[in-house]
């Protein structure tokens, strides 16, 4: 158990089960609770810190409601617990810090945060291992942005370097009219806000006409052992993961070995425990990184009922320095997100190889509420079932 200095640590302890482990999580979302679900039948305890009110998380264990930076949240967050992990890439670094200086194990390794939280370290950190990233250049100011798009073309993506998800903080640039519509919209309202006119740190991003998009989700323990999920086929609209495709069809052996090459020069780079995401782009010369994941992934969904180990379980595992369990698929399955509402359970469970994962958020225009793992015993049962099923969802 880690000892918090200055802390009780009988008060307010996450109380486990004999030979339980009590596990602190940054973030109480939906991640946050579907590790929940994982660890509980291992006999995990959960406790998370999370600054919204009434988090999807708070069915699975006890919520400490703050903010990330806050060092009494924090404590109460990491008192009694044997270590914390993170479900939002977007904590502070410097609470990941201050967990550490205080003798709590925290997996990933914060480092890993680091370079996941700004996309030029991120990029930098692909390039010096080789992995191939679309074209790019840093962008501060209006200068910047027009050298930049003489230089890439247009069309070009235009990004925040940090804080971006779900496609928030981009703008794609299609013509040379677009460059200062794009400055206004990322680069002039960042330098407001900031108030000075300081860096408006953004990166430009050539567009990459893809064949289509994949990712990869691995597990490393902490005795560096490893295990891969198979690449997936995902389709995004308007920056929102819409569905997965598990196993992603036409995946040659090289194509596998590819992007497990990559994922794997990442996992042992950063000395990584835990579940990562490699999101990528396939083009006709290969794969493309786009960028990681430092927790479990959106696109890994599946895995909770199409592969014998889901990706929380394993996260969980690997965290905890247990054995992994094997990431081999058992049924080809399609994920699909539920996004802004849902139409009732009693419908969408008409057909048996749907599984329904619902998340206890209130619907709003474009939130993901929960999504369905449709399975087939193969491929062809299964994309006929997300076919019937996106029909009802009027996808
Ligand atoms: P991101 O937040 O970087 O993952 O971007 C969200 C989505 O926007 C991606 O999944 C792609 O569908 C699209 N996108 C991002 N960057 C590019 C790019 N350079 N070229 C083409 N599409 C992109």
């Amino acid at each position: 158990m880690a000892e918090v200095e200055g802390m009780s640590p009988a008060a307010g302890e996450v109380d486990a089960g004999a030979g339980g482990l009590r596990v602190g999580i940054l973030g109480g979302g939906q991640l946050g609770r579907m590790l929940g679900l994982a660890g509980i039948p291992l006999g995990m305890r959960f406790r998370f810190l999370e600054p919204a009110p009434d988090p999807p998380a708070g069915a699975v264990g006890e919520v400490v409601a703050g903010a990330y930076d806050d060092l009494a949240a924090l404590e109460r967050l990491a008192r009694g617990v044997d270590l914390v992990t993170y479900e939002f890439e977007n904590v502070p670094a410097a609470a990941t810090e201050w967990l550490v200086e205080h003798g709590v194990p925290v997996f990933p390794p914060p480092a890993a945060l680091a370079v996941a939280q700004d996309r030029l370290a991120e990029k930098t950190t692909f390039r010096s291992l080789g992995i191939p990233t679309p074209d790019f250049r840093t962008v501060d100011s209006l200068e910047d942005l027009h050298a930049g798009v003489a230089a890439l073309g247009v069309p070009a993506v235009l990004k925040t370097r940090c804080m971006g998800y779900d496609g928030k903080g981009q703008v794609v640039i299609r013509d040379r009219a677009g460059v200062e519509t794009a400055w206004q919209e990322l680069g002039a309202r960042r330098r407001l806000q900031g108030g000075e006119a300081g860096p408006a740190e953004l990166l430009l991003e050539a567009f990459v006409p893809f064949r289509r998009e994949l990712s990869i989700v691995a597990a490393r323990g902490r005795d560096g052992s490893l295990a891969f999920y198979p690449l997936v086929e995902n389709v995004h609209r308007g920056g929102i993961l819409v569905r997965t495709t598990a196993p992603a069809a036409e995946v040659d052996g090289d194509l596998e070995a590819l992007a497990q090459g990559y994922i794997r020069a990442l996992l042992q780079h950063l000395d990584y425990v835990g579940v990562l995401a490699l999101e990528l782009f396939q083009v006709e010369a290969g794969l493309l990184a786009n960028e990681i994941a430092p927790r479990v992934h959106n696109t890994g969904h599946w895995t909770q009922d199409g592969a014998v180990t889901s990706q929380f379980e394993n996260h969980l595992r690997a965290v905890a320095g247990w054995p992994l369990g094997s990431a081999a698929v058992t049924r080809p399955t399609v994920m699909l997100n539920l996004l802004g509402s849902a139409p009732p359970p009693e419908t969408l469970l008409a057909e048996g190889a749907v599984h329904l994962h619902l998340y206890d958020k209130a619907p709003r225009p474009g939130r993901k509420i929960g999504h369905l793992n449709l399975c087939g015993e193969d491929p062809a049962s299964a994309w006929a079932l997300a076919g019937r099923i996106e029909a009802q969802l009027g996808g």
